[in-house]
């Protein structure tokens, strides 16, 4: 479940991750875009879940932040389930994250190019969404060429 109040303080999106300073006490929530911006960083889960010296915005859900390190498992969990952003595709560890129409995602789906549907989303404007994840060095060429 994401809060009500997660959205980030620069662009007001919502939905996706956020990041917050390091050592603030009351947060300014970042997306990770805006977050990258203003420290004129680029964003690359791939190497890490630090932007900058932001962090990674967790609820404790007693209207604080988790500490960087302090985070519960269940908490990394809800945060890493989150997408980056709610269109596009980026680099995460092991490969990359996609936002696919649903159609398509269950295609990939089927033809075992993604493992499984990260997140889906049917009430997206324009028609049903979903997230997949394709790992590295499995892009399901394989798959593909036995047909
Ligand atoms: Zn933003």
């Amino acid at each position: 479940m994401i809060p009500p109040d997660y959205k980030c303080g620069a662009c007001a999106a919502e939905g996706v991750k956020l990041w917050r300073g390091y050592n603030e006490s009351h947060a300014e929530l970042r997306c990770g875009d805006c977050a990258a911006s203003e420290q004129k960083r680029v964003v690359d889960l791939s190497e890490g879940d630090q932007i900058g010296w932001s962090v990674p915005a967790v609820p404790d859900l007693r209207g604080g932040w988790w500490g960087y390190t302090s985070v519960p498992a269940e908490g990394c969990a809800w945060w890493k389930a989150l997408p980056l952003r709610v269109t596009g595709e980026w680099k995460v560890r092991g490969g990359r994250m996609a936002w696919l129409p649903y159609a398509a995602a269950t295609r990939e789906l089927i033809d075992g190019n993604v493992k499984q549907l990260e997140r889906v989303e049917f009430n997206r404007k324009g028609g049903s969404v979903a997230l997949v994840f394709y790992a590295d060095g499995f892009n399901g060429e394989a798959a593909r060429r036995v047909r």
